[in-house]
């Protein structure tokens, strides 16, 4: 007897194991690892979702199997790569398998779980569960039901005044479509149209055209085009004559958009020398980690796309990935007109069914060049040839629930599987890729000049504790505005950051210094202008500006901080004339806004972009000549060891954006910390310098990369539980840990109410641990006990925040 090892798609701890099923005799030609199935679980028999883990003969399970109810695939969706990268990834980021197993696929391959209740009797009038019924979707039981609407219809259930079915299906399904094909050869075509009365325009206008065309092909839309003056119907009843022939045929939702091909550019000598290291590696397939140092506009992306043109050459496949916020058009179109109708992208804008289609394209092999953000690492690639995390400083990579994974980890992983090389490229690593580069488990390749006689940017500080000003703007320097003005009479444009990181509008009352706070969490809300609301970042709480203070009735209440709306009315009442286009989260957060700004600065419809931390990515513009920022020190005073790395990374980002083509480009920095060690090396664009004086920091507060960290937080609806709970775990832990380790805490988590859940946390740094995995993993075990209910437990290894 065959027997199926089944990954249930339920995430917890006790389901995190295979479970056994027999698999009848007419499945087992397909019932084989990766494939998804329906089986009975539970004492209720429901089906539900699952994976094939593995195909054993027999069971150690003593009692009688149940048998697996369906297969959903005739071929597996996972390959033998995946489940043992799954396997991996679990292990190492403290996850269960199915988070893992779902987070490779395209989420309209998952199980969507209806629940309806069906009435034998009529409800009483005042049942609470009329409120479910009086609904459009009726009987439809959501999945967040309140608890005392679920125990009424159990009752009901129990005393048979209702029933409850269950109903499972795919997300999205494939779309198809119906062609219509020729049948017949022209001459029968041609001895038809005899027997056809010659009042019957439509079908003789179809014939004419099958006489001279046969044979022929296409969905409706094509024949009416193709066919002028014929309608679909027609089509419909030469079906049923038998001259032609539908059948529905698969389509993929997004058409192939038609792009310019381009042609590689001649390399500048640094990169022809990066260029012949990389190839030499991927022709005798050795898994090598390039770390690419390149300034900024130095051409890492060219080094990139010819690596990947390599690699097709050699009937290979490539994978680049990119910070969502850079996968802009212009990025994509400039993989795709090298590689023309062979990319795939993966972008968070892409709906449900578009991202299964780009899924399946590539899955199929008809795609063999991959480009998208975080989650496309895990894109069904076979043979692959090379992988590129662009941008690898950016912690967006990290992803910041469960799965924990880091893009990074995901691609040096599967390049072990494909002996393949990885390029991380920057122009600001990571402090953790650079000291392994020093180590020499990476290898350094480095591009320190802009091709051709581009220049890099000229970077200028300004003080503004001695800066003039300008009066009642809120912080802009003279300079700044006058460099602004400047550019507007030159036709040039100029890029304007404003450094939001912990950094918010917050409303005040200064009469009693009353600062309007979110109820459910312990932070402050922020103001938003265009929906007049005040909001908070963290749980999603949302209330109207007040009139007068909550605490102390009065009227004189304010906002304060310096928001990009703000900044943009100031500098619109300066410059009158200045074309202004604003980038922030609320002019982005609708699909396609963050797209559309970029198209309209690009086609220099706008003088100056102003925005947060998006403006400094991914941009390349001909036109723009000046960035200014316009307060570079917020993200420094953030409480993170981070915070000189991010502010610097920031700084020579944003400054890279300018003069990127024959123009010489400049940058203004307004700060109140002119002799900080990071905007004094972000200025002089010298990351090596930078690189070294961290790493003197890091060592002297021993943190990463001199040391390896895990945040495990504890959270609870009651404090004192919460605070109990983490000195439990701290007591328990420490006598595992050597001398060596480090314990940071117990400690509140900086905003320690969220949503009403409290958070505490420890830290625990630590170079090698030999029995902390084993130890955390009897952690994550013990705290899904029945007598641990209530509390929620993360282990989160080398996290981006410590807040
Ligand atoms: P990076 O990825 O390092 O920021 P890009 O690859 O985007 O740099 O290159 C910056 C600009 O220089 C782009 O406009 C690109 O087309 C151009 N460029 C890159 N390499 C060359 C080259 N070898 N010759 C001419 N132009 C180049
Ligand atoms: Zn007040
Ligand atoms: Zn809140």
């Amino acid at each position: 007897m065959a027997v199926a090892q089944v990954i249930i798609d339920i995430p917890a701890q006790q389901t995190n194991r295979p479970f056994d099923y027999e698999v009848p005799e007419n499945l087992t030609a397909l019932a084989v690892p990766g494939v998804r199935v329906l089986v009975p679980f539970g004492r209720s028999g429901h089906l539900r979702q699952g994976f094939i883990w593995r195909v054993v003969d027999k069971s150690d399970f003593a009692g009688q199997l149940k048998p697996v109810a369906r297969i959903l695939d005739l071929d597996p969706v996972l390959n033998q790569e995946m489940l043992a990268l799954a396997k991996w990834l679990a292990q190492d980021t403290f996850s269960f398998l199915i988070s893992c197993l779902q987070t490779m696929l395209p989420s309209a391959l998952r199980a969507n779980y209806q629940r309806r209740f069906h009435l034998l009797a009529p409800l009483a009038a005042n049942d609470p569960l009329q409120a479910l019924l009086d609904r459009e979707d009726s009987g439809l039981i959501p999945d967040n039901i309140a608890a005392d609407l679920l125990a009424e219809i159990k009752r009901l259930e129990q005393k048979g005044q209702l029933t409850i079915d269950y109903q499972i299906s795919q997300k999205t399904k494939i779309k198809q479509e119906k062609v219509f094909k020729t049948s017949l050869t022209s001459d029968q075509y041609q001895g038809l149209r005899q027997s056809v009365r010659a009042n019957a325009k439509q079908q003789l206008l179809l014939l004419d055209f099958l006489i001279a065309q046969a044979p022929f092909v296409g969905n409706s839309a094509t024949w009416l085009v193709k066919v002028p003056g014929l309608k679909a119907a027609t089509l419909s009843q030469a079906v049923k004559k038998g001259w032609l022939a539908a059948e529905e045929k698969e389509v993929y939702r997004q058409p192939l958009t038609e792009v310019t091909a381009t042609t590689p550019k001649k390399l500048t000598s640094e990169q022809q020398a990066a260029f012949t290291t990389i190839i030499k590696s991927m022709d005798q397939a050795e898994h090598t980690t390039f770390l690419l140092e390149g300034v900024t506009g130095s051409g890492k992306t060219e080094v990139y796309l010819d690596a990947m043109q390599h690699a097709l050459a050699a009937g290979q496949t490539a994978l680049m990935l990119v910070p969502e916020i850079s996968l802009t058009p212009q990025m994509v179109e400039r993989v795709q007109g090298r590689f023309p109708g062979q990319v795939a992208v993966l972008h968070s804008g892409l709906s449900v069914g578009e991202r299964y289609d780009e899924w399946r394209r590539i899955e199929r092999g008809e795609a063999q060049v991959v480009v998208g953000a975080r989650s496309a690492a895990f894109a069904p690639l076979k043979k692959i040839g090379i992988m590129i995390l662009d941008e690898e400083h950016e912690s967006s990579y990290k992803q910041e629930d469960m799965p924990r994974y880091h893009a990074r980890d995901v691609l040096l992983k599967r390049a072990e599987t494909y002996h393949c090389p990885v390029i991380l490229g920057s122009a600001t690593p990571s402090l953790e890729s650079r000291a392994r580069a020093q180590k020499g488990r990476y290898q350094l390749l480095r591009l320190t000049k802009r091709p051709n006689t581009i220049q890099m940017p000229q970077v200028n500080v300004i003080d503004m504790r001695q800066a003039d000003k300008i009066a009642g703007k809120s912080d802009l320097s003279k300079q700044l505005v006058d460099q602004l003005n400047l550019r507007l009479e030159r036709h040039e444009q100029s890029v304007l950051l404003l450094n939001r990181r912990g950094y918010a509008n917050f409303v005040l009352c200064r009469d009693c210094g009353h600062v309007i706070k979110c109820p459910n969490c312990d932070i402050s809300l922020t103001l938003h202008r265009d929906t007049n609301s005040l909001k908070c970042h963290y749980c999603g709480h949302q209330e109207a500006i007040p009139s007068a203070c909550p605490q102390c009735h009065s009227q004189n209440i304010r906002s304060y901080g310096s928001g990009t709306q703000k900044v943009e009315q100031e500098i619109q009442e300066l410059l009158p004339t200045a074309r202004i286009l604003r980038m922030d989260v609320d002019t982005t957060a609708r699909k396609g806004g963050h797209e559309r700004i970029i198209k309209q600065f690009g086609a220099h419809q706008a003088d100056i972009l102003l925005g947060t931390q998006m403006v400094a990515k991914g941009l390349d513009f001909p036109d723009v000549t000046l960035v200014g920022v316009i307060n570079a020190d917020t993200s420094l005073s953030l409480p993170d060891f981070r915070a000189s790395e991010r502010t610097f990374q920031l700084l020579t980002q944003v400054s890279g954006r300018a003069g990127r083509a024959d123009k010489q480009g400049e940058v203004f920095i307004q700060t109140y910390n002119p002799e900080n060690y990071a905007i004094q090396l972000a200025s002089a664009q010298n990351y090596e310098a930078f690189y070294q004086k961290e790493m003197g920091i890091r060592h002297q507060g021993g943190y990463p990369p001199y040391y390896y960290t895990i945040l495990i937080s504890v959270n609870h609806r009651q404090e004192d539980q919460a605070v109990q709970k983490i000195y439990q775990i701290q007591n328990w832990l420490q006598p595992q840990l050597s001398e060596a380790a480090v314990v940071l805490g117990p400690t509140a988590r900086m905003i320690t109410r969220i949503n009403n859940q409290y958070y505490y946390q420890l830290i625990i740094k630590y170079k090698s641990e030999p029995r902390l995995l084993k130890a955390l993993q009897t952690l994550i075990m013990k705290m899904q006990s029945k007598t641990n209910r209530g509390f929620q437990l993360r282990v989160d290894r080398e996290p981006m925040q410590f807040m």
